[in-house]
């Protein structure tokens, strides 16, 4: 991973990989920050037969062969989920788990996004709630904690914990979980019943929109865009699912070009004006 790119797209689901695509088309650095490829939508399609130019390749084919395409384009392929992203001098600062990189502009192609938090989850973030063992767990050695998420990386943060002394409560089902506290977080809820804890660890896929991004407007289930895919925010653009229906591919992949055109002329734009 290098410290700068000209852009980052947080997802490497179809949209990432056409924003991907078109940037380096473009002559520009980029990095597709993804979550493992078995969590986009597109993997889940038993049989897709409506793609142009597929006559008909299960999801899992197709989203292999989107991964390699990557892999050969010259866009560096960082594993691993965006936490933030921030302003920062000349664009913003990227975090991936407790690393960091930065860029001149942004594409969120994350696919469907739930905005739904857990009660007490914003509110205690920062203060006893956390997304990210690696970044975090120190804080916790030697006390309490809850892990609450399934897949491999709530299993390796949650091990993870553990290694430095935490006494862990795994929480791996879905479900209603509440965080209360005072200042910070003291107490987890579950079920009915009420965990005595020092700090809650939330490992899920997706990082909501709105916290990646703050100040991102979001409406209906989607982050608001213009057609050149443009978000509220300068230098952010939006593509694919999270941008909004339809869920398709041929849409998501069209918006990852446009919002990838879109990135580059507002990095171009960006350097004229110096
Ligand atoms: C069962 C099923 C069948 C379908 N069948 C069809 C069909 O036949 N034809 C059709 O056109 N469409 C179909 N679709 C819809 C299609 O799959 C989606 O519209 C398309 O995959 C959306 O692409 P995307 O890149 O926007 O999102 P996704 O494919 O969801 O990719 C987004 C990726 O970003 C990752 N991500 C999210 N947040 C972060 C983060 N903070 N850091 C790192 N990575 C992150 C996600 O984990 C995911 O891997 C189907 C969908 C499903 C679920």
């Amino acid at each position: 991973m290098k410290d700068r790119y000209d852009v980052v797209i947080v997802g490497g689901g179809i949209a990432g990989v056409s924003g991907a695509l078109t940037c380096i088309n473009r002559g520009k650095t980029v990095a597709v920050i993804a979550n493992g490829v078995e969590t986009s939508s597109l993997y889940k399609a038993e049989m897709i037969r409506n793609y142009p130019g597929v006559a008909a390749a299960s999801g899992k084919e197709l989203s292999e062969m989107l991964i390699r395409q990557l892999e050969s384009s010259g866009a560096d392929l960082i594993h691993g989920r965006a936490l933030s992203v921030m302003p920062l001098g000349d664009g913003f600062g990227v975090a991936i788990g407790s690393e960091f990189t930065s860029c001149g502009a942004v594409i969120i192609a994350a696919g469907i996004t739930r905005e739904k938090l857990y009660p007490g989850e914003g509110e205690y973030l920062g203060r006893g709630v956390s997304y990210c063992a690696t970044c975090d767990g120190m804080l916790y050695r030697g006390k309490t904690v809850a892990v609450v998420g399934a897949g491999e990386e709530a299993g390796h943060d949650a091990d993870f914990l553990e290694s430095i002394g935490c006494t862990v409560h795994r929480f791996e089902k879905n479900g209603k979980y509440e965080i209360r506290g005072g200042v910070k977080a003291d107490t987890l809820v579950y079920a009915g019943e009420e965990y005595k804890i020092d700090g809650v660890f939330i490992i899920k896929d997706t990082v909501s929109v709105t916290k990646l991004v703050p100040g991102l407007d979001y409406a209906d289930g989607a982050i608001v865009t213009d057609r050149q895919m443009r978000t509220n925010v300068p230098g952010v653009f939006a593509a694919g699912d999270c941008a909004g229906k339809p869920y398709q591919l041929a849409k998501a992949a069209g918006e990852g070009n446009i919002a990838a055109l879109s990135a580059c002329a507002y990095i171009d734009s960006r350097k004229k004006e110096k």
